[in-house]
């Protein structure tokens, strides 16, 4: 594709999105009539394990590099929306004991959202990755409509990230922490075999979404069973991790023992719908994450065994939505733009 043909210039002020990965940033521009300027990955060396100074600046080259491809002057910037891996404040402060990306001391309790707006003088709205995914989803399927509406996301990934959405915006919590849709912990009967061990989180809990709906949930718990029951499986003799990774590949060309895998992912993700549904009762439930790249007919199947795993009353049944979560590598620096841009909306 011809990039240049899918960046257009801003008619109006605009508001700049960036996600901060563990090694890219993804930038994208939002104009106030709600139309993104860019139709692709934008992304930069995050170079986070360098420490928050040159994070800060590759964030900062982003937000330059995102403005010189679509020709937008820098006086039509109203705020910027910055999203990073979590768990962090509602403010953007990372966590005192540190994360997975922001694993180096000089990161613990880091105000980056804080230290972001010092850097560009400009206003900037924090959120965690799932949070912004789950604000993109939401703005997308509704599209005018966003503001009258609620729903639930969840991204299968290394973790289970998510957000939950009412009337438009993202519920952040007391302490930032609302959404942590992988620390759910779940019934289990009907999700395990009988002689299956409880499933264990690095968090602490067992039983959680995540000790099942996340690669890490394979890697440690569900394929570990599953191998011994498929002593002669193909991936019985590979390394774990890697064995985790490839299983979708196998689930695509309906491999039984890693439909069975995959088929425990839905339901626990269905028992976790079926708490939103008696919790908020969204109008529509988002599945996004390394699934929605995944072969069609098996992203149908795992959709359609969410749907059917989550147990809604009629009256609910009548109004709900289940979808794919779109564009999942954009899912973040765009859900951060719309959240930049209902705050400046909003005022
Ligand atoms: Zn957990």
């Amino acid at each position: 594709m011809d990039q240049a043909e899918s960046v257009r210039t801003p008619s109006s002020w605009v508001v700049v999105g960036l996600d901060n990965g563990g090694t890219s940033n993804n930038a994208t521009v939002l104009d106030a009539t709600g139309q993104f300027l860019v139709d692709h990955l934008v992304e930069n060396p995050s170079r986070v394990l360098d420490g928050p100074e040159s994070a800060v600046e590759a964030l900062a080259d982003a937000f330059t590099g995102i403005l010189e491809l679509t020709r937008t002057p820098r006086s039509l910037v109203r705020a910027v929306g910055l999203d990073t891996p979590g768990p962090a404040s509602a403010n953007g402060v990372i966590s005192s004991k540190g994360a997975t990306n922001f694993n180096h001391v000089s990161w613990h309790g880091f105000d980056i959202r804080g230290a972001l707006e010092a850097r560009l003088g400009l206003p900037v709205v924090y959120n965690n990755d799932g949070n912004a995914a789950a604000l993109y989803a939401h703005h997308q399927h509704f599209g005018a409509a966003a503001a009258a509406n609620s729903s639930v996301s969840a991204i299968v990934g290394t973790g289970l990230g998510g957000g939950v959405v009412e009337a438009g915006a993202v519920i952040r919590g007391a302490a930032g922490m609302a959404g942590e849709l992988g620390h759910v912990q779940i019934p289990l009967h009907g999700v395990l075999e009988n002689d299956q061990p409880v499933p264990r989180c690095n968090c602490g809990f067992e039983g959680d979404v995540e000790s099942v709906a996340s690669l890490t949930g394979i890697k440690n718990n569900l394929l570990p069973y599953w191998l011994a029951r498929f002593p002669e499986h193909q991936l019985a003799g590979e390394p774990i991790g890697a064995a985790a990774k490839a299983l979708r590949g196998y689930a695509e060309k309906d491999d039984p023992m890693a439909l069975a895998v995959f088929a425990q992912q839905a339901k626990a993700i269905g028992k976790l719908f079926t708490i939103a549904a008696n919790f908020t009762d969204p109008a529509a439930y988002f599945l996004g994450g390394g699934v929605v790249e995944a072969a069609p007919h098996f992203r149908q199947w795992f959709l359609n065994t969410v749907r059917e795993s989550t147990d809604l009353r009629d009256e609910q049944k009548a109004v709900a939505t289940f979808a794919l979560v779109p564009d999942r590598d954009m899912a973040g620096s765009r859900g951060a733009a719309v959240a930049a841009l209902n705050t400046v909306i909003v005022g």
